[in-house]
């Protein structure tokens, strides 16, 4: 068995399965999904200022009674929005957007020339308690290094894209060297792996769906997963992950699935 939370390295504990909310900018679609996510059993959210969410997320955790200290709400700031002064402006805006008065987890969305600049503003916002964990997004070893060079506090998660094509081997090895957690963003991988033989053979085996094995296989290297989805059956299927494991050998046949096939951008390589 495997326990629904992560103990994070100052010993805050995290929901290893949480539910993501990115392509859901309509305000009833963020709001049914947060509600369904809740009612299904989730208690950690994924957004991001950039999701244009932040509001609808907010109020669907309000109307769902369930008590703000069972729940782990992550958000980024977005990459127009970096620099000191800049960080600490949009965190506030978050927070306001979200009605809350802390966020559980805060992340530089991409690295940008400024990322150590905005990485000190989200530690301010630890030190403040304003925060419960900092955190990044799509950093490469080199950014984390770049980052560790001015931080006081050394981020506690990373989240990057991760799925069975792209398993990010060498950076989850460092992350775990750094007592860093990794989050799998797009852990279904669009489905690429979900009609792989390796996969079908688990699915029969373990009378799961596709998505259920990958995403079990995520919690069995050690990551934090945060599907997405707004149908009502998929959002509880997903998160239906904790009654059977995965073998040593059957989780080394997945992660040697592995082409370095990326869903989105190279963090080395974008433009926005
Ligand atoms: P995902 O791997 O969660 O895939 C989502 C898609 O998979 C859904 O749109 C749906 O079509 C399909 N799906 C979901 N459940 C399924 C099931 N049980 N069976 C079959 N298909 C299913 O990818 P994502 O939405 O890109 O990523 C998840 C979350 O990660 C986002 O919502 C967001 O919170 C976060 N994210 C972060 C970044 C970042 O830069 N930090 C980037 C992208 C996404």
């Amino acid at each position: 068995t495997i326990s629904k939370t992560i103990t994070l390295a100052n010993g805050v504990e995290m929901p290893r399965l949480g539910y993501g909310v990115f392509r859901m900018k309509e305000h009833d679609v963020a709001y049914q999904g947060v509600i369904e996510a809740l009612n299904a059993g989730y208690r950690a959210i994924d957004t991001a200022a950039i999701y244009e969410n932040e509001e609808a997320v907010g109020k669907a955790i309000k109307d769902s009674g369930v008590p703000r200290e069972e729940l782990f709400i992550t958000t980024k700031v977005w990459n127009a929005d970096q620099g000191f002064d800049n960080t600490l402006r949009a965190f506030e805006t978050s927070l306001k957007k979200l009605g809350l008065d802390y966020v559980d987890l805060y992340l530089t969305h991409w690295p940008k020339p400024t990322l150590a600049d905005t990485y000190k503003a989200i530690e301010r916002l630890y030190e403040e308690k304003l925060i419960r964990v900092p955190g990044v997004s799509n950093h490469h070893e080199h950014h984390l290094k770049e980052v560790f060079e001015v931080a006081n506090v050394k981020p506690m998660v990373n989240q990057i894209e991760c799925h069975p094509s792209l398993s990010q081997n060498a950076l989850r090895e460092f992350c775990s060297a750094n007592n860093i957690a990794v989050t799998a963003w797009a852990p279904l991988g669009t489905g690429i792996v979900f009609t792989h033989p390796v996969i079908k053979k688990l699915v029969e085996k373990y009378n799961k769906s596709a998505a259920q094995i990958v995403l079990r296989w995520h919690l069995d290297i050690g990551n934090i997963a945060i599907p997405k989805s707004v149908t009502p059956e998929r959002i509880k299927e997903n998160l239906n992950v904790f009654d059977f494991a995965l073998t040593n050998e059957e989780v080394a046949t997945i992660t040697a699935l592995n082409t370095f096939h990326r869903t989105g951008s190279d963090p080395d390589n974008f433009n926005f």
